[in-house]
C-alpha cells in the first residue's frame, strides 16, 4: 500500500476568491476548513486545529488569536499588507506569516501606467466634459511620454515593472532606491540614484513605488518639490502619506506640478468635501492598484499554494516575518542548507554541556544568499533536541538570543574550494568543560562539502577527517586506537541483529572515531553495552533521514 500522505487543514477566515478555495479543495493533502466571519474569541478557540491559516484584511488576526496556536504553522495573506496581523505575536509562535505581493505587481504596475497615460492626456476630464455633452479639444490638449524622462522612486517589483513598460514606450527612466548598490538597473537603461534630491531634477514625471514608513513620509514635500522641473508630473499608487498632500496641493496652485494622479490617500477614502477630490489637475481612484479579476484569483490561489509549499517542506515563498531570509535558494544553497541540517544534527549527540556559541562558516560566493537559510537550519537542528518550546527556521534566532546563545556567521570566498564548504562550530559555556575530552576538542566542528555529484559530504568531524555521505541511520564510536576495537564494535552490533552498511575509521593522536552507516536503528541498550567495554571512550547514533 502506498503510504498515506498527511492531510494539511486550511482555514479560510476570511472570504477567498472561489479559485483559492477550488485549488485547496483540488489538493490530494490539503482539507478546506472554509469559515470567515467569525470572532475573535471563535477563531481563538479554533485556530489550533488547522495547519494553514488564510486571511485577507477582512480579520484582525491578534495576540490572543495566536495564544493557543496547537499546529497553525503558517498564516498568509492573500495580498500585500499585513498590518492585521501581529507578526511579533505570530514570530514569537514560530508561525511564518507569508504575503502575496508578487501576484499583484503587474496589476498594480499597469494601474500606475495607465494613471501616468490618463493624466498627461486628460483622459479624465475629457471623458467627464463630453460626458456632460461638450466637446473641447482645445482644452485638453496632452503631453506625449515618448522623450520624457520618468523618475521611480522604490525600484523594487513593481517599480522595476513600471520603468520596464516606460522604456517600450521610449522614456528615459531614472530610479531612486538607497537600497540598490548598483550604477545602472535593468541592462544599464536605468540610470540609479541613492540620493532623492539628486534625483528629482533630472524627471518629467515622478511616480512612487516605496514602502510607507518614516524614511519614506512626506518625501515629496515642499522642499523637494522645489527640486523638482517646473510641471513635474507626479503619480502615486504606492501608499497615501507619501506624497505629502497639502504641498502637494500648493504645487499644483502654483503650477510647479503640472498635474498629479493618486490611487492612495492618508485617509481611505478621503472626506466627501476634500479637496483631493475636485482639482482640476488631480485624477483619482480609490485604491484600486491591485484591483483586477486576474490579481484577486492569483493573491488567493498564491496564497493557498505557498502554505501548502511551506507545509510539504518545499520551501518558503513570499515571507514576511522570516527576517532577512532569502525565500528562492539556489539549487545549490538548497543543498548546503539540506547539508547544514544533516551536520547539526550529526554533531548534536556530542553537545553534552550546553551551548554559548554557534560558529557557522560558509565559503563561496555562489552561497552567500543562502547564508541566512542555513544558519537557521543548522540553529534549528542543534538546538530543538534540547527545547521543549518548539524552534523552527522563523524563530530560532530569537529562541536562541533569548537564551544568551551567541550566533556568528562568517561569509567568505575561496577559489581553492570550488562548490564551497560549510564548517559549524559549537562551543559550551565557559567551565561546562566535558572531563572526557580533552581541552583542544572542547569546542565541537563539523566541516561538510556538496561536491559535483551533489551529494553531502561531511569531511571532518572534530578534527577526525573523513568523506562520508551522511544519511540514514548513523552511529559514531570513539575509541582508544588499539588493536581489537573493529572486532568489539562490529560483535556488538551483530548481537544486537544491526548490521553496519558502511563504516568509516579516522585517526588522529591515539584515538580512532568510527562512523557507521546501519540498516536499522542502534538501541539505546547497545550503545550503553558499547560504551562499557574498556577502550570505547563515547558512543552515540543519530537518525538522519534520506
Ligand atoms: P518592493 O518591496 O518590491 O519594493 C519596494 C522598494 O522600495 C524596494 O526596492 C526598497 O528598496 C525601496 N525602498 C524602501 N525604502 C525606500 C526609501 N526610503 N527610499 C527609496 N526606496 C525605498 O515592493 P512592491 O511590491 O514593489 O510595492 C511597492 C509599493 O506599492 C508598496 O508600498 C506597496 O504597499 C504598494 N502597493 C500598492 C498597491 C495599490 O493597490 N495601490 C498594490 C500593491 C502594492
Amino acid at each position: 500500500m502506498p503510504p498515506t500522505r498527511p492531510t494539511f487543514r486550511i482555514l479560510a477566515a476570511d472570504k477567498l476568491a472561489q479559485e483559492g478555495l477550488a485549488f485547496i479543495e483540488s489538493q490530494p493533502d490539503a482539507e478546506l476548513v472554509n469559515k470567515p466571519g467569525l470572532s475573535e474569541d471563535e477563531y481563538a478557540a479554533i485556530v489550533g486545529e488547522h495547519d494553514a491559516m488564510i486571511v485577507r484584511s477582512g480579520i484582525q488576526v491578534t495576540e490572543k488569536i495566536l495564544a493557543n496556536p496547537g499546529r497553525l504553522k503558517v498564516i498568509a495573506r492573500a495580498g500585500v499588507g499585513v498590518d492585521n496581523i501581529d507578526l511579533k505575536a505570530a514570530t514569537a509562535q514560530g508561525i511564518l506569516v507569508v504575503n502575496t505581493a508578487e501576484a499583484s505587481t503587474i496589476t498594480t504596475a499597469e494601474h500606475a501606467f495607465a494613471l501616468m497615460m490618463a493624466l498627461l492626456r486628460n483622459i479624465g476630464p475629457a471623458h467627464g466634459t463630453m460626458a456632460a455633452g461638450g466637446w473641447d479639444r482645445g482644452k485638453y490638449q496632452g503631453r506625449q511620454l515618448c522623450g520624457k524622462t520618468l523618475g521611480v522612486i522604490g525600484f523594487g517589483r513593481i517599480g522595476q515593472t513600471v520603468a520596464e513598460r516606460a522604456l517600450a514606450f521610449g522614456m528615459e527612466v531614472v530610479a531612486f532606491d538607497p537600497f540598490i548598490n548598483a550604477e545602472t538597473m535593468l541592462d544599464g537603461r536605468v540610470r540609479m540614484f541613492t540620493d532623492f534630491a539628486e534625483m528629482v531634477p533630472h524627471a518629467d514625471v515622478l511616480t512612487f513605488h516605496v514602502p510607507l514608513n518614516d524614511a519614506t513620509r512626506g518625501m515629496l514635500n515642499a522642499q523637494t518639490f522645489a527640486l523638482c522641473r517646473d510641471g513635474v508630473y507626479v503619480v502615486n499608487a504606492a501608499r497615501g502619506g507619501v506624497v505629502d498632500e497639502s504641498d502637494l496641493m500648493r504645487a499644483l496652485e502654483s503650477g510647479k506640478c503640472a498635474g498629479a494622479a493618486l490611487d492612495v490617500f492618508t485617509a481611505e477614502p478621503p472626506p466627501a468635501d476634500s479637496p483631493l477630490r475636485k482639482h482640476p489637475h488631480l485624477l483619482t481612484t480609490p485604491h484600486l492598484g491591485a484591483s483586477t479579476r486576474e490579481a484577486q484569483q492569483a493573491v488567493s490561489v498564491d496564497a493557498a499554494a505557498a502554505c501548502l509549499a511551506y507545509l510539504r517542506g518545499e520551501g518558503i515563498q513570499g515571507a514576511v516575518n522570516a527576517g532577512g531570509l532569502k525565500i528562492d535558494l539556489t539549487p545549490m544553497q538548497g543543498r548546503y542548507v539540506d547539508l547544514a541540517r544533516r551536520m547539526a544534527r550529526l554533531i548534536s549527540p556530542m553537545i553534552t554541556r550546553g551551548i554559548a556559541c554557534v560558529t557557522i562558516e560558509v565559503v563561496g560566493k555562489d552561497l552567500a544568499g543562502g547564508a541566512s537559510m542555513i544558519e537557521r537550519q543548522a540553529l534549528v537542528c542543534l538546538l530543538q533536541d534540547y527545547l521543549s518550546d518548539p524552534v523552527n527556521i522563523i524563530n530560532v534566532n530569537e529562541v536562541a538570543e533569548r537564551r544568551g546563545i551567541k550566533v556568528r556567521t562568517v561569509q567568505s570566498e575561496d577559489d581553492k574550494l570550488p562548490g564551497g564548504q560549510l564548517t559549524v562550530e559549537v562551543t559550551g559555556p565557559a567551565g561546562a568543560t566535558d572531563p572526557t575530552t580533552p581541552a583542544a576538542d572542547q569546542t565541537r566542528r563539523i566541516v561538510g562539502r556538496v561536491y559535483d555529484d551533489h551529494q553531502p559530504r561531511v569531511i571532518e568531524i572534530n578534527r577526525y577527517h573523513m568523506d562520508m555521505v551522511p544519511t540514514g541511520h548513523m552511529a559514531f564510536v570513539l575509541n582508544e586506537d588499539r588493536p581489537g576495537m573493529i572486532g568489539i564494535v562490529g560483535a556488538e552490533f551483530g548481537e544486537a541483529g544491526v548490521n553496519i552498511a558502511d563504516m568509516t575509521i579516522s585517526r588522529r593522536d591515539d584515538t580512532a572515531m568510527m562512523v557507521l552507516k546501519l540498516d536499522a536503528e542502534a538501541p539505546e541498550a547497545l550503545l550503553n553495552r558499547l560504551k562499557a567495554r574498556p577502550g570505547i571512550l563515547k558512543a552515540a547514533a543519530v537518525q538522519l533521514g534520506d
